[in-house]
């Protein structure tokens, strides 16, 4: 998978930085913040597979899926 910016299809992608706790929370839903170096885009996309891999491995995911739960319990 080659991460690509949804608005103007460049591959020159970048991470960016969380901003809020919400995006680290996203960021435990194996979403992540992206930035274009072309347009300057901001923008969320899934993890790599190997990323993926390896944050189940730090068991990341059953950390999130706590989280989840506790979320959806709340609204
Ligand atoms: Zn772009």
């Amino acid at each position: 998978m080659t991460l690509q910016c949804p608005k103007c299809t460049s591959r020159a992608i970048r991470p960016s930085n969380y901003k809020t706790g919400w995006e680290r929370l996203l960021a435990m839903g194996f979403r992540h913040p992206f930035r274009c170096k072309h347009c300057g885009h901001r923008f969320f996309e899934f993890a790599t597979k190997d990323q993926r891999k390896s944050m189940f491995e730090r068991g990341i995911l059953a950390k999130a899926e706590q989280a989840f739960a506790v979320l959806h319990s709340e609204f």
